[in-house]
C-alpha cells in the first residue's frame, strides 16, 4: 500500500460539498435556502469557473462559514477523509488566519485573534484515530493590508509547533504594484528562518520573477515550463519544487485540457526540476489526491515511473516530514524484520524448498 504526502491544500477548499451542505442545513444558514436541493448546491459549488477571480470568490463563501467555533467540525472531517479515502501520511494545510477571525472586530483585535485560530486548527488536526503528520502554512493575502500580512509572518515565526511555512494567495494576476511589498515580506520571512512557498506563475499574468529567489517551493508555477522554460535551470539549481494541482487549471479556465500539462511535466523532468502533484482544493473540486494521480496516468500526461518520482518529491520537499524516507519503506522494513523473526510469516512457497512446483 502506498501512502501519500499532500503539500498544497487550502483549508477553505478542502471541505467536500456534502459536508458543507450538512453544516449549512444544521445551522439553518441562509445560504442553504438559496438552493432547492443538494444536487443544485453541489452543481453550484463544484462547477468550473471562467477565471481565477471567479473561482476565488468561492473561497470567500467558505471562509465566512469557517469561524473559530466551526473550524473543529470541518478540520475533523477533513482529516478523517484524508486518512480513510486518500491514504495521506503527511498533510500541509494552508489558509489565511485573519479571514477566520470575527469580521466585526477592529483590525488590531482581529490580528490578535489569529493566534487563537492557529491553535484551534492545530489542536483539531491532531486526531488519534487518523494519525497524519500535519502542519499549517499561513497565507498572506492580496486583499489584506501590509500590516496584517506582516503580522501573519510574525505569527508563523511564533507558532512553530503548528506552522511550517508561509504562502501568498489571492490571485497571482493581481500582485502588480504591490510586488515590492511582497518581496520585502518574503525576505523578512526568510530572515526569521521560515519556510516559504507562494502562488505564482499560475496564470499568464502571474509571472513575477522577482519573487522566485525567495521561494523554497512554487505554488503552481506551470507558466514557467509553458512560457519561460529558460528559468527551469535556475529552479533546478536552487532545488525548488513546483506544486502542480492539475484539476485547478481546468476549474479556473487557465487550461482547457489536462493534456496541456504533458509539456509542463516533460520540461520539468528534462531540466531536473522536482514536481509534487497536489489537489489545491480537493473539496471544491470533488477530486481527491489519488484521483489526481490516476487522471494524469489515464490521460497519458505522465507514466507510472514519473508518478512515483513526483510522489517521492512530495515527501522530500515536505517542510516537516520527520523521516528520511517515504512511509512505505518504513513499513517494508518493519515487515521484513517481522518475517525474519517469524519465518512462518514468509510465503509458503519460500519455506517448502525442494517441494518444487
Ligand atoms: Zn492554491
Amino acid at each position: 500500500m502506498a501512502l501519500y504526502a499532500e503539500l498544497h491544500r487550502h483549508l477553505g477548499g478542502s471541505v467536500v460539498p456534502r459536508v458543507l451542505w450538512r453544516y449549512l442545513q444544521r445551522n439553518g444558514s441562509a445560504l442553504a435556502e438559496r438552493f432547492s436541493d443538494y444536487p443544485a448546491f453541489e452543481n453550484f459549488y463544484t462547477r468550473p469557473r471562467n477565471t481565477l477571480d471567479e473561482y476565488l470568490e468561492l473561497h470567500t463563501l467558505v471562509e465566512s462559514v469557517q469561524t473559530e467555533v466551526a473550524l473543529p467540525y470541518f478540520v475533523y472531517r477533513l482529516m478523517r477523509g484524508a486518512y480513510i479515502f486518500e491514504n495521506l501520511a503527511y498533510l500541509e494545510l494552508r489558509y489565511t488566519p485573519y479571514l477566520r477571525t470575527p469580521e466585526h472586530l477592529s483590525q488590531s483585535e482581529r490580528i490578535e485573534r489569529m493566534a487563537n485560530v492557529v491553535d484551534v486548527v492545530g489542536r483539531s488536526s491532531q486526531i488519534k484515530e487518523y494519525p497524519i503528520v500535519t502542519s499549517q502554512i499561513l497565507c498572506m493575502h492580496l486583499r489584506l493590508p501590509y500590516e496584517v500580512n506582516r503580522a501573519i509572518v510574525d505569527l508563523a515565526a511564533q507558532s512553530r509547533e503548528y506552522v511550517c511555512a508561509i504562502d501568498l494567495a489571492g490571485g497571482d494576476n493581481h500582485y502588480g504594484d504591490r510586488l515590492e511589498e511582497f518581496v520585502e515580506l518574503y525576505a523578512y520571512a526568510r530572515s526569521l528562518g521560515l519556510n516559504t512557498t507562494g502562488h505564482v506563475y499560475e496564470t499568464r499574468d502571474g509571472c513575477h520573477p522577482k519573487l522566485l529567489p525567495y521561494l523554497m517551493r512554487i505554488g503552481h508555477g506551470i507558466q514557467i515550463p509553458l512560457q519561460h522554460p529558460e528559468l527551469l535551470q535556475t529552479l533546478a539549481e536552487r532545488g525548488q519544487c513546483l506544486e502542480i494541482c492539475p484539476t485547478t487549471y481546468l476549474k479556473t479556465g487557465t487550461l482547457t485540457d489536462l493534456s496541456e500539462l504533458k509539456v509542463v511535466f516533460d520540461r520539468c523532468f528534462d531540466a531536473g526540476v522536482d514536481v509534487a502533484i497536489c489537489t489545491d482544493n480537493a473539496g471544491l473540486h470533488n477530486v481527491r489526491l489519488p484521483f489526481e494521480y490516476e487522471n494524469l496516468l489515464t490521460h497519458d500526461v505522465i507514466d507510472f515511473q514519473q508518478l512515483q518520482a513526483c510522489q517521492d518529491a512530495a515527501f522530500r520537499h515536505a517542510f516537516v516530514w520527520p523521516h528520511r524516507h517515504r512511509p512505505e519503506s518504513l513499513l517494508t522494513n518493519l515487515l521484513k524484520a517481522e518475517t525474519t523473526e517469524h519465518p512462518l510469516l514468509l510465503e509458503p512457497t519460500a519455506l517448502s524448498s525442494g517441494a518444487g512446483e
